[in-house]
C-alpha cells in the first residue's frame, strides 16, 4: 500500500513536466505477446512484483479476460522511470488484442503519441500487425518495433544465428514496407526501423529480456551469445544484462515522442478548429495554462463513481468542480472529480496538466468519442473505424426476478462498449444483444453471468442483414387513412461517396445544421439537396423537396418519426434499410391539428416510402468478414475446402516456413460453427482471425429464401409484400 502512496506522488509531480511524459501504447496481433509485455513493463512501476509480471497479467484485470487470455478493454496505467538520470512519466494504454473488439484500438490511437508494436518473430507480420500499423500511422502515432518470442525461432523451428537474423530482417522490411505506404510524408524517413538506430528490439516477452543495438555495444551482448544462451535455456544472464522493461522502456523513451512534441503536428491531424485560436494555441503548445481540451477514448462504468471517462488532456488542467462543454451535445457538465490510473485502481488526485492520459468523473451522458473543452470548441474529428453489429441474440434472464439486475447490466456494457447495441423486441419483450462477432458475444455474456451474478439464456445467433435499393423509385401518393394529408414520395439510392463518408464516421446522426451541410457536400451531395436535408438516420437520408407546402413546419416532427420507423425496419424482411434517399416531393396537410395527429401521418409517410422502395430494385444486403487462416502446408487443401463450402473467396494464399496464410473473404452467416469445423480439419493445427469487412449484395438466388425465412423467424407471412400492398 505505501509503495502505492508514493508512487501515485511520484505520478503527480511528473504529470507536469511535459518534455518527460510519453503516451504510448502497445499493439499487436492477437497472441503475439502484447499483454505479457505489457506485465513486465508495469512490473517497473512497483505496483506487482518482478517476478510474478509474467503470470499475474495486471492489465488484462477483467475476470474472463484472465480466462480466455485476451485483452478486451484499453486500460491505462502510468510508470515512473528514470532514464540517463532523468525521469520520465510513462502513460501506457492496453489494448484489445481481437479484432472484433477494434473500435477500442482506433479510440486509443487518439489518446497516445506513440506505439510499440510487437510482432511474433515465428508468425512475421499478420493481418492485424498491418491493421493497426495502419491506423496508428494515419493518426501520425509513432512506431518502435519489438520482435518477441525469438526463443521460439531457436527452439521451436530449430533456426541458427543466420536463420535467426535473416528473420529480423525479414519482419523489419515488412514494417518498413507498411511505413513507407502508409506514413505520414514528412516523417516516413525518420520513423523508418533500423537496428542501428536502435528503435528496434528483439527478445522475449515471456522470458523477460530484450536486446536493442545499443544495448549490445554497451554490454557486449552479440546475435551469436543469444543464440547460444537460448538454445541453452539459459535465460539469467539476459534478464540481468537485458531486462526486458528497461530496455523497452528507454526505446520508447529515446524514440517516440514526447506530448510537447507531437501535439504540434497531431493536433491539425485530429482537430479541423483555428489552430491560431485560443483552443488550438492552447493543444499545439500542450500549454497547462491554457483552456482545457479533452478527448475521452473510452468510457467506464463504475458502481459508485457513475461514468468514467478517461482519455487524452491535450491542453489546460483539469479540476475537481470545473465546467467542461460537451461538443456533440451542446451542454456544460460539471466535472466531479480527476484521476488517473494505477493498473486497474483509479487514484483521485486535486488537478490534472496538459498532455496526459487521464480519468474524468462524474459527467453526465459522456461517451467515447466526446469532445470535452472549457468554453465552446470545435469538437475532435470522429475517430475513423467502420465496424457495426452483424450478429444479434436475445437474452433474457432465466429468473424473471433477475429482470431489473440484467437491464442494468445490458444498459452499463452498451455505455463502455460502443460497438456493442441492446434493443428491445417490442412484439415479444426480449431483449436483443448485437455484436461484431460470435465471439464477441460470448465475452458479454460471460460478463453478465459470472461478473453480474445473473443467470441467462440466449438464442442461438442470427445475423443482421440490411436492405436497400439499386435504382430510383417512381414516385408514390400517400394518403392519410381520413384522406385529408396526401404527401408524394420517391426514393433513390444514397451516392456510395456519401455512404462512405457516413461509415467512416465522418457524418452521423449527431451532426446537425451547418456542419452536417458542409460534409455531405464534401461527401458528394449535390449542395441543393444537402441544404433541404431534415434528417439522416444511419446510412440514410430524408430530405425535403417542397416548396412552400402550408403546416409543413408543424407536423416536422411526425415526418421524421415516419421515416425513421420505415428506416428502421424496412419492406422486404423488416431489417434496417441503408443508402436510401427519401424525397419528399410534394404535401398536402390538413390546417386543423385533430385531423394530422400520429395515427394519420405516419402511415402516409411509410406507406409510400416502401411503395416506392419496392419498385426501386430492393436488395438485401449481407456483412461479410474477411478472414485469414494459418496452418501447416499439408493442411492447404482442407482450408481451402472448408472456405469455399461457406460461401467463402480465396483472395490471396502466402507461404512460409512450412506454413500456409490463407485469405478469403466470407460471408458471416456462413461462419457459426468455423472453429470447431476448421480444428477437425487440420487436427486443431489451425489459427484464425476475422474481422469486418463491410456489407454486400446477397447472392440472387439466395434473396428469395433468406427474405422468407427472416420474416417467419419475425412471425410475419413468409410472402413478400408488392408495392401493391402499400399503395392505396
Ligand atoms: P497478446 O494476445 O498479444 O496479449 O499475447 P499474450 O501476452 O497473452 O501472449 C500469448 C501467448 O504467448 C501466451 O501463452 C504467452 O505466454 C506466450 N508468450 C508471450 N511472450 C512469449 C515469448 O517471448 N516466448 C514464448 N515462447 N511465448 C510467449
Amino acid at each position: 500500500m505505501a509503495r502505492k502512496e508514493v508512487v501515485v506522488d511520484d505520478v503527480v509531480r511528473l504529470m507536469a513536466n511535459r518534455d518527460s511524459i510519453r503516451n504510448i501504447g502497445i499493439v499487436a496481433h492477437v497472441d503475439h505477446g502484447k499483454t505479457t509485455l505489457s506485465d513486465s513493463l508495469v512490473a517497473r512501476a512497483g505496483l506487482i512484483s518482478k517476478e510474478l509480471a509474467g503470470e499475474q497479467r495486471v492489465l488484462d484485470y477483467d475476470e474472463q479476460e484472465q480466462a480466455r487470455g485476451i485483452t478486451i478493454k484499453a486500460a491505462n496505467i502510468s510508470l515512473g522511470f528514470t532514464y540517463d538520470g532523468q525521469e520520465y512519466l510513462i502513460n501506457l494504454i492496453d489494448t484489445p488484442g481481437h479484432v472484433d473488439f477494434g473500435g477500442h484500438v482506433t479510440r486509443a490511437m487518439r489518446a497516445v503519441d506513440g506505439v510499440i508494436l510487437v510482432v511474433d518473430s515465428v508468425e512475421a507480420v499478420m493481418p492485424q500487425t498491418e491493421t493497426v500499423l495502419r491506423q496508428a500511422l494515419k493518426e501520425k502515432v509513432r512506431p518502435v518495433l519489438f520482435i518477441n518470442k525469438i526463443d521460439r525461432l531457436i527452439n521451436e523451428l530449430k533456426l541458427d544465428a543466420k536463420g535467426m537474423q535473416d528473420r529480423f530482417i525479414k519482419i523489419i522490411t515488412s514494417v518498413n514496407h507498411l511505413i513507407e505506404t502508409y506514413g505520414p510524408p514528412e516523417f516516413k524517413e525518420d520513423w523508418m526501423i533500423k537496428v542501428e538506430k536502435g528503435n528496434v528490439a528483439f527478445g522475449t516477452g515471456f522470458h523477460k529480456w530484450a536486446i536493442s543495438y545499443p544495448r549490445m555495444k554497451e554490454t557486449g551482448i552479440t546475435f551469436g551469445d543469444i543464440y547460444k544462451f537460448c538454445a541453452e535455456g539459459n535465460h539469467t544472464e539476459l534478464q540481468k544484462k537485458a531486462p526486458v522493461d528497461e530496455v523497452i522502456l528507454e526505446m520508447a523513451i529515446k524514440h517516440l515522442p514526447s506530448p510537447n512534441t507531437s501535439q504540434r503536428y497531431r493536433i491539425p491531424v485530429i482537430w479541423q478548429g483555428d489552430i491560431k485560436s485560443e483552443h488550438g494555441q492552447g493543444m499545439v503548445n500542450c500549454d497547462p495554462n491554457a483552456k482545457v481540451t479533452f478527448m475521452v477514448t473510452a468510457i467506464q462504468v463504475d458502481e459508485h463513481a457513475g461514468e468514467v471517462a478517461i482519455g487524452r488532456i491535450y491542453s489546460g488542467t483539469a479540476r475537481k468542480g470545473m465546467d467542461v462543454y460537451m461538443g456533440s451535445q451542446y451542454k456544460t457538465e460539471k466535472i466531479q472529480g480527476v484521476a488517473i490510473y494505477m493498473g486497474p485502481d483509479r487514484v483521485p488526485v486535486e488537478f490534472a496538466t496538459a498532455g496526459n492520459i487521464i480519468a474524468l468523473v462524474g459527467l453526465k451522458d459522456v461517451y467515447a468519442g466526446e469532445t470535452l473543452s472549457e468554453g465552446e470548441m470545435v469538437p475532435f474529428e470522429k475517430i475513423k473505424h467502420h465496424s457495426e453489429p452483424v450478429v444479434t441474440k436475445s437474452i433474457e434472464a432465466k429468473n424473471p426476478r433477475d429482470l431489473v439486475k440484467l437491464i442494468d447490466a445490458l444498459r452499463k456494457i452498451a455505455k463502455e462498449d460502443p460497438t456493442v447495441r441492446v434493443e428491445i423486441n417490442q412484439e415479444t419483450g426480449e431483449h436483443l444483444l448485437s455484436g461484431m462477432g460470435e465471439l464477441h458475444l460470448e465475452i458479454i455474456e460471460y460478463k453478465i453471468s459470472h461478473e453480474r451474478g445473473v443467470a441467462i439464456e440466449t438464442s442461438p445467433p442470427i445475423v443482421v442483414y440490411h436492405e436497400t435499393i439499386g435504382a430510383e423509385g417512381p414516385e408514390v401518393e400517400g394518403k392519410s387513412p381520413n384522406k385529408h394529408n396526401k404527401f408524394k414520395i420517391q426514393v433513390e439510392p444514397l451516392p456510395e461517396t456519401v455512404v462512405k463518408a457516413i461509415n467512416e464516421g465522418e457524418i452521423d446522426d449527431k451532426t446537425k445544421g451547418k456542419d452536417l451541410i458542409e460534409r455531405l457536400i464534401k461527401a458528394g451531395m449535390e449542395r441543393d439537396d444537402a441544404k433541404k436535408v431534415i434528417c439522416m438516420y444511419g446510412s440514410n437520408a430524408f430530405i425535403d423537396s417542397t416548396k412552400g407546402v402550408q403546416g409543413l413546419q408543424d407536423i416536422r416532427e411526425l415526418l421524421t418519426e415516419a421515416y425513421k420507423d420505415a428506416m428502421k425496419a424496412g419492406p422486404q424482411a423488416k431489417e434496417s434499410c441503408i443508402g436510401v434517399v427519401v424525397r419528399l416531393n410534394d404535401a398536402t396537410i390538413h390546417v386543423d391539428p385533430a385531423h394530422r395527429g400520429p395515427s394519420q401521418i405516419i402511415p402516409a409517410i411509410k406507406r409510400p416510402i416502401f411503395a416506392s422502395m419496392l419498385q426501386a430494385k430492393p436488395a438485401l444486403l449481407e456483412p461479410k468478414q474477411k478472414l485469414v487462416v494459418t496452418a501447416p502446408t499439408d493442411y492447404l487443401s482442407n482450408v481451402i475446402n472448408q472456405i469455399n463450402a461457406r460461401r467463402g473467396q480465396v483472395t490471396d494464399i502466402q507461404q512460409d516456413l512450412g506454413a500456409s496464410n490463407v485469405t478469403a473473404n466470407v460471408p458471416v452467416a456462413t461462419m457459426f460453427g468455423f472453429a470447431n469445423d476448421i480444428r477437425g480439419a487440420t487436427q486443431g493445427r489451425a489459427a484464425w482471425y476475422y474481422e469486418f469487412l463491410g456489407y454486400e449484395k446477397l447472392p440472387g438466388s439466395l434473396q428469395a429464401t433468406t427474405i422468407a425465412s427472416i420474416r417467419k423467424r419475425k412471425g410475419e407471412s413468409e410472402m413478400v409484400p408488392t408495392a401493391r400492398d402499400f399503395m392505396d
